[in-house]
């Protein structure tokens, strides 16, 4: 839950962290989720209100993210908001949750259109072209996992609780690329991603020394694993780029946290004649945050996009504002 001024000042960003019941299962667990969402909102709004210093009545609108996401707990942010709303006679505004990833990267700098995003998280691994703002054209796409999700099975192979991807990015700044794993589709001539034939390679890799009672070095496996999912991020945000030339590069998402991915990327530009201008949001707005849904609320505010109060959240709702 936060509080932001124009979409660029934010006076509180309250994050109800979750993870430590949901490491004792190795992931999230829809239920558990869900109650801990009805458990947290109504402190966590009045945190955010009383940090911010503000009462309702200096709000001009109060947004919600609406989808994609675990239902059960979508749906206790948009009855919550839709209560503030009514309660208090305010505009309310839907928002999706990738477009609040991608709008983290607003409060580094100003967008510029047209801007590549690429949206790196524990459910999406997307390029995004932008040609305006508030305008989402999905140019390539994950065939399969997501870039957090491997970095989370993959940890847990390594003896990792959920979420990994911190951690084995850490581990991956100690060891050397010595099992090269494959690189899926990196030649070939389409801006997608797949990372299940990495992830299995990675588990029967370990599987396989488990059975011959031999240990490999986890440094080393987490080095060459980072080194894989680098070559592949980097390689089709490159490739991304020859066609769709922009002014900004936005890297966004849980994974935008990884300290490999942010080094690379930055090399890697600077080999170019004519690079863009690369925008990635501090650490605390990689991950979700309220902070984020307000930055691209406020956006969505100019454009006239409205929610009523039979607003409903919609798990599987689509990001791309071409098709949908
Ligand atoms: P989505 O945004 O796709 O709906 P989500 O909201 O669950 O999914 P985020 O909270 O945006 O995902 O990101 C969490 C993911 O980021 C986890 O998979 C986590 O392991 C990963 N992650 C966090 N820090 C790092 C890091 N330094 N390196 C790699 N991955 C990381
Ligand atoms: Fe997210």
């Amino acid at each position: 839950m936060a509080v932001v001024e124009n979409g660029h000042t934010i006076l509180s960003n309250i994050i109800a962290t979750q993870i430590n019941s949901h490491k004792r299962f190795g992931g999230v667990v829809p239920e558990v989720a869900s109650r801990h969402h009805v458990q947290q909102i109504t402190r966590c709004t009045e945190e955010a209100m009383a940090q911010a210093g503000v009462d309702y009545d200096d709000l001009t609108a109060v947004a919600v993210t609406m989808g994609p996401g675990l239902v059960g707990a979508l749906l206790i942010g948009v009855t919550a908001a839709k209560v503030i709303a009514f309660a208090h006679h305010l505009p309310l505004i839907p928002i999706n949750h990738m477009a609040g990833h991608t709008y983290a990267a607003s409060y580094v700098a100003p967008f510029e259109f047209p801007l590549l995003a690429l949206l790196v998280s524990g459910g999406h691994t997307e390029l995004v072209y932008m040609q305006s703002d508030y305008d989402f054209e999905i140019i390539g796409d994950t065939r399969d996992d997501a870039v957090g999700e491997a970095y989370d099975k993959i940890g847990r192979v390594l003896g990792i609780t959920y979420p990994a991807g911190k951690e084995v990015d850490a581990l991956a700044h100690e060891g050397q690329d010595t099992f090269h794993f494959p690189r899926a589709m990196l030649e070939e001539d389409n801006l997608d991603f797949s990372f299940s034939g990495l992830k299995s390679a990675f588990i029967n890799t370990v599987h396989h020394a488990d059975q011959l009672n031999e240990t490999l070095d986890r440094a080393d496996l987490a080095t060459s694993f980072q080194a894989a999912v680098l070559d592949i991020l980097v390689g089709k945000t490159l490739r991304a780029l020859q066609t769709h030339p922009v002014h900004q590069l936005v890297i966004a998402g849980g994974v935008a946290a990884n300290q490999g991915l942010r080094e690379r990327m930055h090399t890697e530009l600077a080999k170019l004649p004519n690079p863009p201008q690369l925008l990635i949001p501090p650490l605390r707005l990689c991950g979700d945050n309220a902070a984020m849904i307000g930055a691209a609320a406020h956006v969505a505010l100019a454009k006239g996009i409205r929610g009523d109060l039979h607003l409903n959240a919609d798990p599987g709702l689509s990001f791309d504002t071409r098709t949908a």
